[in-house]
């Protein structure tokens, strides 16, 4: 489909420069600059435009971001204003400002449990490490300085940076730039569809949580900090897991008096139909980390959000906490933010997606693909789904190493019309909170033509 915009010289300039100048993250750089990066020009609502005109469905809301849509006057409007009013100040110099304090507030009033204090970052990345800082310091401040290992999960994703990084279960990332962050132990992941076999999901959920309770005991209770988790693993292909696993995980932390620390970048703000995925999946962190839909995307923000329990401390203790960012709590993305949150309240999002298009996507979705050829599994609550691609349905056997299924199909939803991401060979899809029933119908309807092209490729 082509627009007004289309301008195919466009293309060709701005691959040029991003060839010349621009090192992409994630990619092969050399490689894309050989085939040339797709340019977008602009946005609205659900959909995305190139530069050669084509209106595409986005899928994955940006990165898993873009929670209210594109083109929120709104949200326009509040950077508009905020730039005009104070651009930047920080909030190192014993200074505040409006937007950080009043965000704060609007962040508390969404948070659950005591998560009453936040701290500012600006990316996910930058969070997760700030809880890595925080909890160990938060046992240094109890006179156990030596409960510092942090416990995690394999094919866990909480960002990039060397503490990210080495906190995630992710190998491909493990490989390079290391040598990683020490004291960090990992677990495996509540996979059921592809890890457990014959078991039930409640035994699977009963074995996964078990294994936090053994690795705790092997490197010894006194000797850990806390557990991290996504409430539902995102970037490693949206695995939920067993609706008995968190609760579980809460008992075995609880038992042990390790914190728990969920990392809710991708979760948080309506994508699993609660303001936050640990609502959804039944339990209470001391601590977690936000990023992403706080904003809606529209500029770098991120958030920790501190239970009583660790902010008594840290506000009780006389030390100052050594950490920090230029932009913690920028006034711009603060006010934002307080926007973005507002609009979600006044939109009733978190009702629309918990009641109304959560489980009507959740149930197109498999209309369209369940019974697919292609399609072993498909797992998602609210707004976020993941869907296994398997060479046979009933053994569940992937397929050979020489077929990269996800790329493939990932290609033809890109040259059709649709963002859909590949985790290996899992899809996974996580539009804009905002996206209408109709506008279900027609991601549905992509999928299921998609998945036909990658069957035609690939037979
Ligand atoms: N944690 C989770 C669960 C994420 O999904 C991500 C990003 N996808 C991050 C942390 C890192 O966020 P960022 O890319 O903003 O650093």
């Amino acid at each position: 489909m082509l627009d007004n915009n289309s301008n195919s010289s466009i293309t060709a300039d701005v691959q040029a420069l991003d060839a010349d100048h621009h090192m992409h993250p994630f990619t092969n750089t050399g490689a894309l600059n050989k085939k040339g990066a797709r340019v977008i020009t602009h946005a609205d609502g659900v959909y995305l435009w190139d530069s050669e005109g084509n209106k595409i469905l986005d899928g994955m809301a940006g990165l898993w971001c873009v929670n209210m849509g594109y083109g929120r006057t709104e949200l326009i409007e509040a950077a508009n204003e905020q730039m005009k009013q104070l651009p930047y100040y920080n909030t190192f110099f014993q200074t505040t400002h409006a937007p950080v304090a009043q965000l704060a507030k609007e962040i508390a009033s969404v948070t659950p449990g005591d998560l009453n204090h936040i701290f500012f970052a600006n990316s996910g990345s930058e969070a997760i490490d700030t809880i890595m800082r925080m909890v160990r310091q938060y046992w240094s401040i109890q006179g156990k300085p030596y409960r510092n290992i942090i416990i995690a999960r394999e094919n866990a994703y909480h960002g990039s940076t060397i503490g990210g990084t080495s906190l995630g279960g992710m190998g491909g990332m493990h490989n390079q730039g290391g040598p990683l962050v020490p004291n960090i132990s990992r677990i495996r992941q509540p996979y059921w569809y592809g890890e457990a076999g014959d078991m039930s999901e409640e035994e699977f959920g009963i074995l996964c949580a078990k294994a936090l309770e053994e690795k705790i005991l092997e490197v010894g209770p006194d000797n850990v900090a806390a557990f991290v988790g996504e409430p539902i693993q995102g970037a490693g292909g949206v695995i939920v897991p067993p609706a008995n696993y968190w609760t579980e995980i809460q008992k075995i932390c609880t038992k042990y008096d390790v914190l728990l620390a969920a990392d809710e970048v991708i979760c948080g703000f309506g994508r699993t139909g609660s303001w936050f995925g640990c609502e959804t999946l039944g339990f209470t962190p001391d601590i977690m980390s936000m990023a992403k839909g706080l904003s809606s995307g529209y500029l770098p923000i991120a958030a920790v959000a501190v239970g009583d329990r660790i902010s008594n401390a840290f506000i009780g203790h006389d030390d100052d906490f050594n950490h920090g960012f230029t932009y913690s709590g920028h006034p711009v993305a603060a006010a934002v933010a307080i926007a973005n949150i507002q609009l979600m309240k006044k939109d009733n999002i978190i009702d629309y997606v918990a009641k109304d298009i959560g489980p009507y996507f959740q149930q197109k979705l498999r209309e369209a693909v369940g019974e697919h050829p292609l399609v072993g599994h498909i797992e998602g609550v609210g707004l976020v789904a993941g869907i296994a691609l398997v060479k046979d349905k009933a053994t569940k056997a992937p397929f050979s190493d020489d077929i990269d299924v996800g790329m493939i199909c990932r290609d033809h939803c890109f040259a059709n019309g649709l963002i859909m991401r590949a985790v290996g060979s899992r899809m996974v899809l996580s539009p804009p909170l905002v996206i209408s029933h109709a506008e279900v119908d027609e991601l549905c309807d992509k999928v299921q033509r998609c998945f036909d092209l990658t069957l035609q490729s690939i037979s």
